[in-house]
């Protein structure tokens, strides 16, 4: 089998497809003219689309799955396998799951009879602690968003298993070009599309990839059944966004490498969040977050810097910043985001593929901004991640 990287730029053609067109073609199209009323193979685009079906090759190749699922956003992939489950089933999930997906686990308990536990996924043993007999589904991010903390897959794979429940990882953070969550156990991997896959910030996008047969069938007819499969023309985008996937990352990789120390080294900076040991290459994703010990003093090095564009969402091309507690989180009560442990000055950084210099530049001058601004701050802790969760992630 040729390399990861080669397989990024070279999808599966469509079978039949008569032009023999280089890239992918994009079928813009919802209906297919059929030679007759029996059944074809493709006949509307809820259904099956040329395009989609390319993507989902490759996106089934790329997760080491035997199926994939492209829908239209990554909340909707997340809904798709929380659709998997009956009244009276029980979750165990991360207390620092992204936002969208609490609320939809609220809204899955309050109409639906599914009951939710929620525990600190990056500690097995809490998760042991909270299965029983009727779990049905643990899930799990990894790294978390926005204080990055990373759970043990192999571990909560094995768990599940003991307890006849399966484990699903939201992969959003790293792609399965660092991390392919298949291959350490977990029996569903999703994904937010929109960041790291799609790359651009131009598409919205997610995928349920599995090598489970039964939960494939389901996922199929619910998909078909609800239409929440990614339409064409997203479709072609993110087969386009794919081919750059291995070099951006590289890329935004080596601008994490540069920044890392740059920003655990800065005066105005308290706390560093990233997940693994500071004397290893960064291989842990593109979002690194920090505290610098005051709110107005984040909430200014989030106005300040240029390149540093202040947006929700993460994994572009393009650096990003923003404040959760304000942006992303500010729908939480500020009572439950203590209680998750989320700093209110904390900062999540996106790292783009922009020369590093000018990335440290732009950092530069906005924590300068703040110089003589005289924000009383508390004695300075150059620590790593993997600390409690945080509750919400971007909208
Ligand atoms: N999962 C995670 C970890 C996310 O951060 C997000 C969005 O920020 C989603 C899922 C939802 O994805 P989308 O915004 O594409 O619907």
């Amino acid at each position: 089998m040729t390399a990861f990287e080669t397989r990024l730029v070279h999808p599966s053609g469509i079978p039949g497809e008569p032009s023999h067109a280089t890239s992918t073609p994009l079928y813009q199209t919802a209906t297919f003219h059929q030679d007759d009323a029996g059944a074809a193979r493709w006949d509307y685009s809820r259904s099956g689309n040329p395009t989609r079906d390319v993507l989902e090759r490759q996106l089934t190749d790329l997760d080491g799955a035997h199926h994939a699922f492209a829908y239209a956003s990554g909340i909707a992939a997340v809904n798709a396998v929380l659709r998997l489950l009956a009244p009276g089933d029980e979750i165990v999930c991360g207390d620092d799951l992204y936002g969208g997906t609490l609320r939809l686990l609220d809204d899955h308990a309050r109409h639906l009879g599914v009951r939710v536990i929620q525990v600190d996924t990056s500690d097995p043993s809490a998760v042991e602690r909270a299965v029983s007999d009727v779990t049905a589904l643990i899930l799990v991010e990894t790294p978390s968003n926005p204080r990055l903390r990373t759970a043990d897959i192999p571990a909560l794979a094995r768990i599940a298993r003991r307890h006849g429940a399966r484990l699903a990882v939201d992969n959003s953070m790293l792609s399965p070009y660092l991390q392919r969550p298949l291959d350490l156990g977990a029996d569903i991997a999703i994904q937010s599309a929109t960041k790291l896959l799609g790359g651009h910030g131009d598409l919205t996008a997610g995928v349920v990839a599995t090598n489970d047969a039964a939960l494939a069938e389901r996922l199929a007819f619910l998909r078909n059944a609800e239409g929440t499969a990614l339409a064409p023309f997203e479709s072609w985008l993110l087969i386009r966004g794919l081919e750059t996937l291995a070099v951006r990352l590289e890329r935004q990789l080596d601008n994490v490498a540069r920044l890392l120390p740059w920003l655990r080294g800065h005066p105005a900076i308290r706390r560093v969040h990233y997940p693994g040991s500071p004397d290893l290459a960064p291989r842990s994703g593109v979002v690194i977050s920090v505290e610098t010990g005051s709110v107005p003093i984040s909430r200014r090095l989030v106005a300040a810097t240029r390149l540093f564009r202040t947006t929700v969402s993460f994994g572009c091309v393009t650096s990003s910043i923003s404040l959760p507690c304000t942006m992303s989180h500010a729908s939480v009560p500020e009572a439950r985001r203590a209680q998750s442990g989320l700093a209110e000055d904390l900062v999540r950084i996106s790292v783009g593929i922009e020369a590093a210099d000018d990335l440290v530049a732009d950092l530069e001058r906005a924590l300068g901004e703040e110089k003589g601004k005289g924000e009383p701050r508390g004695p300075v802790i150059r620590s790593e991640s993997v600390s409690a969760p945080g509750l919400l992630g971007s909208p």
